[in-house]
C-alpha cells in the first residue's frame, strides 16, 4: 500500500509519523514557515486556532501573521502583499525571546486575546523557519497589572509620581519633537494639617477623593492629571502654553474655592503653572519651576494662581 504525501513534502514513514506524533502532542505551539506559507502547524496550535485539519486551516489562511496584534509591544497587522513582515521582524533579531500576542475569533472576550513567547529558527540553507510559540498570557496579565498598580494612587486611582513621571518625560519629548507647547499645573491644597485636625483623617481622604474627581471632570482627555504624594496634585497640559494653562488652573481655582466640601466649610487650593521653556528642558526643571510658581502662590497669601 502507497504511503500517503504528508505536510512535510516527502512520503510519510513510520520515523515522519513518529516525530509529528510528538510534536503534536507539544504543549508549545510549533509551526515551520516561510513566514508567507505555513508548511506545518502542530495539532495543539492548530486546535488553538479553531482547526481540526491543516486543509480546512489553508482555505482560509496561507500562514499565522492574520492572528498577530502586536510584536514586542509595537502593534502589528498583517499586509497582504508583504506577508512575512512578522517572521522578519523575528530574524531582525535573532537568539532573542520575542513576545508576540494574538486574537482569536469565536472564543469569548475573556480568552481572545493571548501573550506567547516565540523564538524562531532559521533552517540551515532554506529561506524555511522554524518557530515555537510558548502561552504566557497569566504572566503577561500579572505583570501588566503589577505595572498599573505601581504607577496609580491606591487613594484617588490617579497616576501616582511614579506614572506621572514616566508620561512627563514621554510627553516632553513629543512636545520638543512636534515643537508643540506643553505646560504644568501644580496645585496644593490649603491648611490641609487643619482640615485633618479639626475632622479626621477619613474626612481629609474623602476631600481628596473629591477634588480628584472635581478636576478630573474639568480636564481635557489628554491632558495628565497625578497625585504628586500628600495633598499635592499635578496637571500636564499638552498642546497648550503656560498662559492658557494658567487660565484653566484659574477655572479649577475659582470650581474649587465654590464646591461644596461639607463638613468642610471652605476649602481652596494654590496653583503654579509653569510651560516648557527652553528647547532641551528636562522634566525635572519642569518640576522645579512648576513648584517655585507653587510657593509664590502660597507666599502671596494662598487661593491663587502663579505663573513663572
Ligand atoms: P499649606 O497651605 O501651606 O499647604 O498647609 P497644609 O496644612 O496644607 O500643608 P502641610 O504640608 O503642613 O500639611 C499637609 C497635610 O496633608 C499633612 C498630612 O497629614 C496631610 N496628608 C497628606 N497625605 C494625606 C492623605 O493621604 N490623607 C489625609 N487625610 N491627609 C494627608
Ligand atoms: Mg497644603
Ligand atoms: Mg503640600
Amino acid at each position: 500500500m502507497r504511503n500517503k504525501t504528508s505536510s512535510w513534502g516527502h512520503e510519510d514513514n513510520t520515523q515522519d509519523k513518529y516525530i509529528r506524533f510528538m510534536l503534536d502532542a507539544n504543549p508549545t505551539f510549533l509551526i515551520t514557515t516561510t513566514g508567507k506559507h505555513l508548511e506545518y502547524i502542530n495539532k495543539t496550535f492548530l486546535n488553538f486556532l479553531g482547526y481540526k485539519e491543516m486543509e480546512e486551516f489553508k482555505k482560509n489562511h496561507s500562514c499565522i501573521d492574520e492572528f498577530i496584534t502586536s510584536i514586542n509591544g509595537q502593534p502589528y497587522s498583517h499586509h497582504k502583499h508583504r506577508k512575512d513582515r512578522w517572521v522578519r521582524h523575528l530574524i531582525e533579531k535573532p537568539g532573542n525571546d520575542h513576545i508576540i500576542y494574538l486574537q482569536r475569533e469565536h472564543v469569548s472576550e475573556e480568552e481572545a486575546v493571548t501573550a506567547h513567547l516565540v523564538s524562531c529558527t532559521a533552517f540551515p540553507d532554506f529561506d524555511k523557519y522554524v518557530i515555537s510559540f510558548t502561552d504566557i498570557t497569566n504572566i503577561e496579565k500579572e505583570r501588566c497589572l503589577l505595572k498599573q498598580q505601581a504607577m496609580t494612587d491606591s487613594l484617588t486611582g490617579i497616576f501616582n509620581r511614579n506614572g506621572f513621571n514616566h508620561a512627563l518625560s514621554m510627553e516632553i519629548k513629543r512636545a520638543q519633537r512636534y515643537g508643540s507647547p506643553i505646560s504644568l499645573i501644580m496645585l496644593d491644597i490649603d491648611h490641609f494639617k487643619k482640615i485633618n485636625d479639626t475632622f479626621g483623617h477619613n474626612v481629609g481622604d474623602d476631600i481628596l477623593k473629591k477634588i480628584t474627581k472635581l478636576i478630573s471632570e474639568n480636564i481635557r482627555v489628554y491632558d495628565i492629571f497625578a497625585r504628586w504624594g500628600g495633598e499635592e496634585f499635578v496637571i500636564l497640559t499638552p498642546h497648550t502654553d503656560s498662559k492658557h494653562a494658567a487660565l484653566l488652573a484659574e477655572k479649577l481655582r475659582d470650581l474649587i474655592a465654590t464646591t461644596n466640601f461639607a463638613p468642610v466649610k471652605k476649602l481652596t487650593c494654590s496653583f503654579g503653572v509653569t510651560g516648557l521653556i527652553k528647547e532641551n528642558c528636562f522634566a525635572r526643571e519642569m518640576i522645579d519651576s512648576a513648584d517655585k510658581a507653587l510657593y509664590e502662590a502660597k507666599r502671596g497669601g494662598r487661593n491663587r494662581v502663579c505663573i513663572v
